[in-house]
């Protein structure tokens, strides 16, 4: 089936499935049981209601989420997690919380945390221009901090984490923006993880955050109630006008995933094909199409790459946008090249773009 629009390779907002793009337009003329659109609907209706239980359960469901864990789904997008998390868990504590700088996201994280109290930095990539994971044994970890944060999947720079790093005992957080449901994954090993919609999951608006029940018990009193997570456990994540469209969105591409992709480890399958197909072009042709991530940490979610100079790789950007691919230029922090390979680009998208790449460098070889 051709796509709905051009190919989206973008790093955010991400592609959509074509199943869903078609039920949302049905849903802007009418929403499934109402006689309104999906933009009109009240927040406080119980057709609304019913949508954020319906996404939860999906969730529940791809993730095999426990009953002591709350899924909730937030504003203010992944960088507000970066200020929520150290207000709930350092503010006030006489700890320290361990952070691991690996690329831009996880950079930004950083700073809001030290607002809230000690620090430290168990593995800094910035010197080395963000090109590497730390390996496990790199990482030493202190038994008595706060927690431990990091993002799982570095959307800038390609960089995937393949091991689960962290200690037992220590709160394990993760970023997971840009790779949230994109494999398989044992939620027990983390106690907060967050994703917002726009990269693998909907459009922007919300972020989904599945948080341990156990966190919430030192909470700090006097946050303010859109920053304190107990009071969006208890409102059904409704305390004020929440993004409607958005979490309707979401809700269809839960149910994708889990029915019409069939789980998890089924996308884990489809994405790893994805990325081999064109990590494998990368790896035929490495003088033309250079990595920017060390191999065994690279993404199936986002590839980073450079042409052999400035003008081939504004060359590239333009044929790909006449060709109808958008979305495929760096992260203005890096420049050069990057494909997304979000959950919603199928195989055959991809194999489009790795045939185009294949053209272009026959064209251009130097
Ligand atoms: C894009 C991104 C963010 C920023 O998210 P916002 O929703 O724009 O605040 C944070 N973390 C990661 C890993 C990202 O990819």
């Amino acid at each position: 089936m051709p796509s709905f629009t051009g190919l989206n390779f973008s790093g955010g907002p991400g592609a959509l499935p074509l199943e869903v793009l078609l039920e949302t337009k049905e849903a802007i003329a009418r929403a499934p049981g109402t006689n309104q659109s999906i933009l009109g609907i009240s927040h406080r209706s119980d057709w609304f209601k019913n949508v954020v239980l319906e996404s939860e359960s999906y969730f529940r469901q791809l993730l095999n989420i426990p009953s002591d864990y709350h899924v909730l789904q937030l504003q203010g997008g992944s960088t507000l997690q970066f200020s929520m998390i150290p207000i709930l868990l350092l503010r006030g504590k006489n700890k320290t919380a361990e952070y691991l700088r690996t690329g831009y996201w996880s950079a930004k994280s950083i700073p809001e945390a030290h607002r809230e109290g000690k620090v430290e930095l168990l593995f800094d990539g910035k010197d080395q221009g963000y090109r590497r994971l730390p390996n496990k044994e790199e990482l030493k970890h202190d038994p008595n901090a706060a927690y431990f944060h990091y993002v799982s999947n570095e959307t800038v720079e390609g960089l995937q984490f393949h091991y689960l790093p962290g200690i037992k005992g220590v709160p394990r957080i993760c970023d997971m923006s840009s790779d949230f449901l994109c494999r398989p994954m044992d939620i027990k090993d983390f106690d907060l993880v967050y994703a917002h919609a726009q990269k693998n999951l909907g459009p922007s608006g919300l972020t989904v955050v599945v948080i341990k029940n156990s966190l919430l018990k030192d909470a700090p009193d006097n946050v303010h109630a859109m920053l304190d997570y107990k009071n969006h456990v208890e409102m059904g994540s409704i305390y004020n006008t929440p993004p409607v469209f958005a979490m309707y969105v979401t809700m269809l591409v839960a149910r994708w995933l889990l029915k019409t992709i069939g789980g998890t480890a089924k996308m884990e399958q489809i994405n790893k094909r994805k990325a081999e197909m064109l990590y494998g072009l990368l790896d035929e042709r490495p003088e033309f199409f250079i990595s920017h991530a060390r191999k065994t940490d690279r993404s199936i979610m986002n590839v980073a790459f450079r042409l052999p100079n400035a003008e081939l790789e504004k060359k590239f950007l333009e044929t790909a946008t006449k060709a109808d691919f958008y979305g495929l230029e760096g992260h203005r922090s890096i420049g050069g090249l990057r494909a997304s390979l979000y959950n919603a680009v199928t195989e055959e998208d991809t194999a489009h773009l790795v045939q185009f790449m294949r053209d272009f460098y026959k064209r251009n070889r130097q």
